[in-house]
C-alpha cells in the first residue's frame, strides 16, 4: 500500500496536528510484524476502535493473545486528529434506529452512548492516561431564526422520546451568552453529555495501556487483505481465530472493501493560547465544547492550555475515495473556518492561528455506524462513525470484546450490533452525489444567513447527509 496513508514530504508524525505535536511522545515507531505469526485475535488498525477492543479483551481475558497491526503509527488516523468531543452523539438518529429496531432499542442505544462518555473517562483514569479531559457538556448556539427553530425542534423531539432536561435543554439568549460569548446569540441547546479531550493523549495512552496488559502492537505494517483466519501484510501473515477490521476512513485500502466506507475530510484550525482577558469574554469556563445549528457541521473546544480548536466539514470528497496526505490541508476551507471563528468571536482577530490540520472520517452508505462479528468466519468490524467516533469507538471496543469472548450482554443486544450497510455506488455517481450534497448544505447555510429564512434545499439534503 505504501504511500497513500503516509506523510507529506518532510513531514513527521509529530507534524500531523496540534494534538500530535503536544503529546509527550517521541513517535518512534514500534516494530513491524516480523514475519508470519499466530495469535488469538488480530486487530487491524490502531485507532480508538482497534485499541479499545484490544484493551477490553486484555482486561477481560489476560491469557488471550491479542495482536494489533497498524499501517503507520497508533493514532495516525482520525483518532489522533479529531476535535476532541467525547460526546454521547450517535451517528444515526433515534428515529432511524427505531425504524430498524424498536423504540426501546433506540433508547437503549442512546443510554449506552451517554454511559460511554463516563466509561471513557473512568477507564482512562484507571489506566493512568491523562487525556486533559473536562466534562463540561456541549452548547450548540442558535444565531439566526432558522437555527433557533431547529434548536427548539431538537428539544421538542427529545421530549417526544421522553428525554428530560438532564439530557438536553433549551437556553435563552442570556443563558447561552453566559456560557459562550459569541455574536448574534439567539439561544442555544445544551447537553451535559460531552467531555473535551486531547485525542492524541488518549489514543497514545491506550496503545501503551494495551501493551502493559500484554497486547502486541506492530506499527508500519499495512494490511492488504483481511480473510477468515488471517491478515495479509507486506511483512507476513498474521493468523488468528478472530480478525477485527478497525480501519474506518481508510477501509478502502483493504482488498474487496473499496466501497464499504467513504473517507470524508474534516479540517481543523487551532489558535495560539489566548490570554485571560479574551477568555473572560468568550467564557467556556467548564471547557464546554461548542457548535451551532447550521447545516454544515462546525465544532470547537477550549483546550487545557487555553487555545481555541475549531473545525468543520466542507472539504470536498475526493474521486475514487482517494486518501492523500495533501488532502489534510485545504487553504480555502482553513480560510473559511477562520472567518467563521472571527465571526463568532471577533476578539480572536489578531491572535495567531498556529495549527492547521485535517483527516478522514468514515461514512457508511446509510450513514449508520455498526459493529459486529460473523461467527462463521471469525471476522469482526466496527466503524462508520461519521464525525462521532470518539465515544462510539469505546462502545464498539467493549461490544467487540464481548462478541469475541462469546458473551451475551446488554451491549451485544444493542440495535447497531450486526447492522450491515450496503456498499456505496461506483464512481462517478458517488463523487457527484456526495459533493452535490456538501455544496447544497454550504449553500443553504449561506442562503439562511442572507435571507434569515430556512433553506428548503438544505432542509431536504441535510437529513440525507447526516
Ligand atoms: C478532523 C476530524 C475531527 C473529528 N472530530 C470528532 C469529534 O470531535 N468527536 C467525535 O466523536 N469524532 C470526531 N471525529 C471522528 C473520530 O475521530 C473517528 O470516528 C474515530 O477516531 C475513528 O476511530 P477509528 O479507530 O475507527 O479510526 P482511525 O482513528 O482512523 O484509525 C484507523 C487506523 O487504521 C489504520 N489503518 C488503515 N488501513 C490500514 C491497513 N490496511 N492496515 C493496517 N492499518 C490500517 C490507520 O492508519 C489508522 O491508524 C473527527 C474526525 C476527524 C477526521
Amino acid at each position: 500500500m505504501g504511500c497513500p496513508l503516509s506523510l507529506r514530504p518532510g513531514q513527521t508524525y509529530r507534524d500531523l496536528s496540534l494534538w500530535h505535536e503536544t503529546v509527550p511522545d517521541d513517535w518512534t515507531p514500534r516494530a513491524a510484524l516480523p514475519g508470519d505469526r499466530d495469535t488469538d485475535v488480530a486487530v487491524v488498525g490502531a485507532g480508538f476502535t482497534g485499541l479499545w477492543t484490544a484493551l477490553y479483551l486484555a482486561r477481560a481475558e489476560p491469557t488471550l493473545r491479542v495482536t494489533v497491526v497498524e499501517a503507520e503509527t497508533a493514532g495516525f488516523g482520525a483518532s489522533g486528529r479529531n476535535g476532541g468531543w467525547c460526546s454521547a452523539l450517535f451517528p444515526a438518529s433515534l428515529d432511524s434506529v427505531a425504524t430498524r429496531a424498536s423504540r426501546a432499542g433506540a433508547l437503549a442505544q442512546h443510554r449506552a452512548m451517554r454511559d460511554s462518555v463516563d466509561e471513557v473517562l473512568r477507564v482512562a483514569t484507571e489506566e493512568g492516561i491523562d487525556a486533559h479531559a473536562a466534562k463540561g457538556g456541549t452548547i450548540s448556539l442558535a444565531r439566526s431564526e432558522p437555527q433557533w427553530a431547529r434548536a427548539r425542534a431538537e428539544v421538542e423531539h427529545a421530549r417526544s422520546w421522553g428525554l428530560g432536561e438532564d439530557d438536553v435543554r433549551l437556553l435563552d439568549a442570556a443563558e447561552a451568552s453566559a456560557v459562550l460569548g459569541a455574536t448574534r446569540v439567539r439561544g442555544a441547546t445544551y447537553t451535559p453529555d460531552c467531555a473535551a479531550i486531547h485525542p492524541a493523549r488518549l489514543v497514545r495512552g491506550l496503545a501503551e495501556a494495551a501493551e502493559r496488559r500484554g497486547v502486541i502492537v506492530h506499527e508500519r505494517t499495512p494490511a492488504t487483505a483481511i480473510e477468515p483466519g488471517r491478515v495479509v501484510t507486506h511483512h507476513g501473515i498474521l493468523r488468528a481465530e478472530h480478525v477485527i477490521r478497525a480501519t474506518e476512513g481508510y477501509t478502502r485500502s483493504l482488498a474487496g472493501e473499496r466501497r464499504r466506507l467513504i473517507p470524508v475530510y474534516s479540517l481543523i484550525i487551532a489558535t495560539e493560547p489566548l490570554p485571560p482577558e479574551v477568555w473572560d469574554q468568550i467564557g467556556l469556563r467548564r471547557r464546554e465544547t461548542f457548535s451551532d445549528h447550521r447545516h454544515l457541521i462546525i465544532y470547537g473546544q477550549r483546550t487545557a492550555d487555553d487555545r481555541l480548536v475549531f473545525g468543520g466539514r466542507g472539504a470536498p470528497y475526493h474521486f475514487g475515495s482517494r486518501i492523500r496526505p495533501k488532502y489534510d490541508r485545504d487553504d480555502a476551507v482553513f480560510q473559511a473556518l477562520h472567518e467563521t471563528l472571527v465571526d463568532l468571536f471577533p476578539m480572536v482577530r489578531g491572535h495567531r492561528v498556529t495549527h492547521r490540520s485535517g483527516g478522514a472520517l468514515g461514512i457508511a452508505r446509510d450513514w449508520t455506524a455498526s459493529v459486529g462479528l460473523d461467527r462463521a468466519t471469525g471476522l469482526g468490524w466496527a466503524g462508520g462513525y461519521v464525525g462521532d467516533g470518539v465515544t462510539t469507538t469505546n462502545l464498539a471496543g467493549r461490544t467487540l470484546a464481548d462478541l469475541v469472548l462469546g458473551r451475551d450482554t446488554d451491549l451485544t443486544r444493542l440495535p447497531w450490533v450486526g447492522h450491515r450497510s450496503r456498499s456505496w455506488e461506483p464512481e462517478p455517481i458517488r463523487w457527484l452525489g456526495i459533493n452535490a450534497g456538501l455544496h447544497a448544505m454550504a449553500w443553504g447555510d449561506a442562503e439562511e444567513r442572507r435571507t434569515g429564512r430556512q433553506s428548503l434545499l438544505a432542509r431536504v439534503v441535510s437529513p440525507l447527509l447526516g
